[in-house]
């Protein structure tokens, strides 16, 4: 059998993934579909962390313009993102994975707090960890605790979903039709270009501490798996 490319994995979930197209907070369906596919990559015996975002149910700068004290609204993004982890988990269990969530802002009763050593414990034991609430820091953002939670527990790439793009282009390809897509550009291109792979601050830690990256279209069912098998899909981002 053939084996995988990839041992420990990273997927950043933006919270529009999870928000799926059906016009819901959080989609039932795309909650399923979403198992189904990190279920895919974990019957080769790949291990999965994956990091939630919040932006279906709220953006820390979405208040600030309204005047909103910035940190009181970062920390509701934050919260948001548990509320999504404890759905993708209960979706992931529903498919037969094990999993643990683990949240950076403390929330016993829910989920386990993020400790580094037990959660690379977990993916030994070949659980599913969602890790929530960010990096547990205001002014961050989902994409900065993926980089950062990557690094800690040693994943090979981040795997960082898009809806519906399958890629990183030189232009929105959703506007302009003559938009191009990179099979590979490097970070500092990415970054100088303002190209849409990850937040600033995110993507220049990923550079400093050599992280790949491949942005990938999440709506194109197999792809996590091609991608851990692999096969080159979407647009790789490293030196
Ligand atoms: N957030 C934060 N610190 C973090 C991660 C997230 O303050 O380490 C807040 C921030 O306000 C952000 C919100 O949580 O806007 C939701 O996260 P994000 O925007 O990254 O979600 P996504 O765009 O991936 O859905």
């Amino acid at each position: 059998m053939q084996q995988p490319k990839y041992r420990r994995i990273l997927i950043k979930l933006s919270g529009e993934q999870i928000k799926g197209n059906d016009g819901e907070v959080i989609s039932y369906d795309m909650l399923d579909f979403l198992a189904q596919e990190i279920g895919r990559v974990h019957r080769h015996g790949v291990e999965v962390a994956v990091v939630v975002g919040g932006g279906n149910i709220w953006r820390g700068h979405r208040a600030i313009e309204r005047g909103m004290d910035a940190a009181q609204s970062h920390y509701m993004g934050m919260l948001a993102t548990i509320i999504n982890a404890l759905a993708m988990q209960d979706a992931l269990e529903r498919h037969g994975l094990d999993t643990r969530a683990m949240t950076a802002i403390k929330m016993d009763e829910v989920a386990e707090p993020y400790i580094r050593r037990r959660a690379t414990h977990h993916l030994e034991k070949g659980r599913v960890i969602i890790l929530a609430a960010g990096t547990g820091n205001p002014y961050f953002t989902t994409d900065s605790a993926a980089a950062l939670r990557a690094a800690e527990i040693h994943a090979e790439v981040i795997l960082m979903a898009k809806n519906g793009v399958d890629g990183v282009y030189d232009d929105d390809p959703r506007r302009n039709p003559a938009a191009t897509r990179f099979d590979h550009i490097h970070y500092l291109e990415a970054l100088n270009r303002g190209l849409t792979v990850m937040d600033s601050t995110a993507l220049t830690f990923c550079m400093d501490n050599n992280l790949p990256i491949i942005v990938f279209n999440a709506l194109e069912p197999g792809t996590i798996e091609r991608i851990v098998m692999g096969e080159h899909v979407g647009t790789l981002v490293s030196n």
